[in-house]
Parts: C-alpha cells; structure tokens; sequence
C-alpha cells in the first residue's frame, strides 16, 4: 500500500561517539538530501554517546540553528546499540532511519530508502558492495565474525548489512518493546522476520573524519553477545561435548581392559596417558563451565532490568519544554 508524503514524518537517528570532524558536513548533506523531499517533513535526532571530544557542543549548535533537529544526549558512553535505541525511542516519526555519523553511510541515499517506505516497504535494509577503507586484516576479522554468528546463531544476520536501514513504525514499536540490555539490532530486524522488505546495494565509503571506534576486543564482544542473546546453541554444543567425551572415555577403558586381560606386555601404562587424560577432561569441563558461565552473566545483567540508558533531551528553544531527563 503507497504512504502519503505530505503527511508522513520520517526520524533520521545518528549515533555519534567522537565524530566532531564529520559532523558538520554529515549535518549539511542530511539537511540538504532531506530538503529535496518536497512535503515531507523530518526530525533529525543526533545521539550523543558520551563523546569526549566537541561533537556535544556542535550538535548543541545544530539544535540552536535547526528545529528539526534534537539532541539526545547520553550520560556516558553506552555503546553504539544503545545508542540506536535511545534514538528509537525518542523518534516520533512514521518511520525511522538509522544512520552512522562517519559519512559511511551516504546521506544522498536517503531519498531511495524514503521512496521505497513511500511505495509501501516496510523494511528497507541496504548492502555495501565494497569497502576500500578495509585492510585485509578488518576483512578477515569481519568474515570470521559473520561466520561464526551465523554458525551459531538461530537467528543468520548475512554480512555486508551495515546500521544503515529504514523501519517502519510500526515495526519500530515491536523492536521497542525488546528491553533486553545486550541487544544486537541486526538480529532484532531479523527475528521481526519481515517479508515486506527490500534492499538496496551501494557503494561502501571511506570515514570522512576520525577513526573506527570497532576494534578487534569490541568485535569479539559483539559476536558473543549477538550469538548467546539469539540462541541457546552453545549450551547444546557443551553436552554434546560432554557426550562424546563420556563416550571417548568408555571406549578407551574397554580397550585398556582388554589389552590389559590379553596382551603379556600391558601397554597402557605410566604416567603420560593419566595426565593427558585428567587435562582433556579438565580442559573440556573449564569450557563447558566457560559457556555456561556466559549464559548466566547476562541472565544476571538482565534480571536486574536496569534502565538501558540514562539521557538528557535538548531541543530548539522554539519547541516547548525544550529540555527533559529520560530513562528508558
Ligand atoms: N558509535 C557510538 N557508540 C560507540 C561506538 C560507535 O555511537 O560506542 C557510533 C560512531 O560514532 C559511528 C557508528 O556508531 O557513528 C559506527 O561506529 P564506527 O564507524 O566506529 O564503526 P565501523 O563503521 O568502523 O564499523
Ligand atoms: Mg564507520
């Protein structure tokens, strides 16, 4: 069904976390884009990740500037997905695109995602084909991650997907009342399991300014949480482990009892095969223990059903109650 531009709204979210070089032609290009779209109107929303450089005092300008632009700004640095959802939750629009601050995401597509809503998608996701600020070694990082989190996951999230996409309200509403803390919105979208959906291929660009705030440590991080948040595989694996060893061991004890019962010369003995197997079993049972263990540390974060982020709200002085904490 085609939506009505003249009356529709669309919410733009940036995450920003140290991005005081790109922000300012981010701003310009978005503003610009947005402008083309005769009749539709739009809110910008830029969320301040507890940035330790300028960008809090040159979205402050923005929002003094430009009454359709807001400010969420967070207490501290909560983490790019939780940055997302702090947008989320403060966007009022019939749709809701999230972008990055870095101009990795090319403003100048936002007009196709907006037509797309318009003819009646409900989900528009986009693809890069390249990235040329990728090494070899970020490449190989980012197919081992993928790899792995659709091994384990129930939930694929295929590769080339950026933070680059387009949700419809009423779907935004669903992803809204996800309140876990360790969130991952890549797998969120794909659990939705929307049909209704297109993608859009471009061009992956280089950071306009700054550097990438992934490392390895944080990929790492975001892989286990993305797998242990969207599938209890990893404990299945664990007893299967568990199972094959039992079974290892029951086979290796009727081999030593019978070669001990028939053979002159016992074979099995000393100290060398006792201690490889008290490792073996040792090392699985730490593993197994390990994996568990995750599991239960995030049940632990969970229960306590923290708010997920604390934030104060700047809007243009000509929009009423133009400042207000939210907790969410
Ligand atoms: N970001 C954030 N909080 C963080 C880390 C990153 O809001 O703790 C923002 C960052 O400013 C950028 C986006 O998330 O707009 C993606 O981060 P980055 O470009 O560093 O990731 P990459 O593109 O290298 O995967
Ligand atoms: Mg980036």
């Amino acid at each position: 069904m085609k939506r009505r531009a003249d009356s529709s709204k669309v919410s733009i979210v940036v995450s920003v976390y140290n991005e005081q070089g790109s922000l300012p032609e981010l701003h310009r290009r978005i503003t610009d884009t947005m402008g083309k779209l005769d009749n539709l109107d739009f809110e910008l929303i830029y969320v301040n990740d507890g940035s330790t450089d300028d960008s809090f005092s040159i979205i402050r300008s923005f929002v003094e500037t430009d009454a359709r632009t807001r400010l969420v700004h967070l207490a501290r640095n909560f983490g790019h997905e939780i940055a997302m959802t702090a947008g989320l939750d403060h966007a009022g629009g019939d749709c809701v695109v999230f972008m990055d601050a870095d101009l990795q995401h090319p403003p100048d597509l936002l007009q196709q995602m907006i037509r797309e809503w318009i003819s009646g998608k409900d989900i528009v996701l986009t693809r890069r084909t390249d990235n040329p600020d990728a090494g070899w070694f970020s490449t190989l990082k980012s197919k081992i991650f993928y790899k792995l989190l659709n091994t384990l996951s129930d939930f694929p999230v295929p590769s080339q997907f950026p933070d680059f996409r387009l949700i419809d309200r009423k779907y935004a509403d669903v992803v809204r009342k996800m309140k876990e803390n360790n969130r991952m919105f890549r797998g969120l979208i794909s659990w939705l399991g929307v049909k209704n959906q297109v993608i859009i291929d471009f061009m992956a660009q280089p950071r306009f300014a700054g550097k990438s705030k992934y490392g390895t440590k944080k990929l790492i991080s975001l892989a286990l949480n993305s797998i242990i948040s969207f599938s209890i595989k990893p404990l299945r694996i664990a007893s299967y482990i568990g199972i094959i060893a039992a079974l290892l061991s029951i086979v290796l004890g009727i081999i030593f009892t019978i070669d001990f019962l028939t053979s002159e010369t016992y074979q099995f003995t000393g100290y060398g095969t006792t201690i490889i197997m008290i490792i073996f079993i040792g090392s699985v049972q730490l593993i197994v223990l390990g994996i568990i263990g995750e599991y239960l540390g995030r049940i632990h974060i969970e229960v306590k059903n923290r708010p997920l982020y604390v934030a104060e709200l700047f809007l243009n002085d000509s929009v009423a109650g133009n400042q207000q904490n939210t907790m969410h």
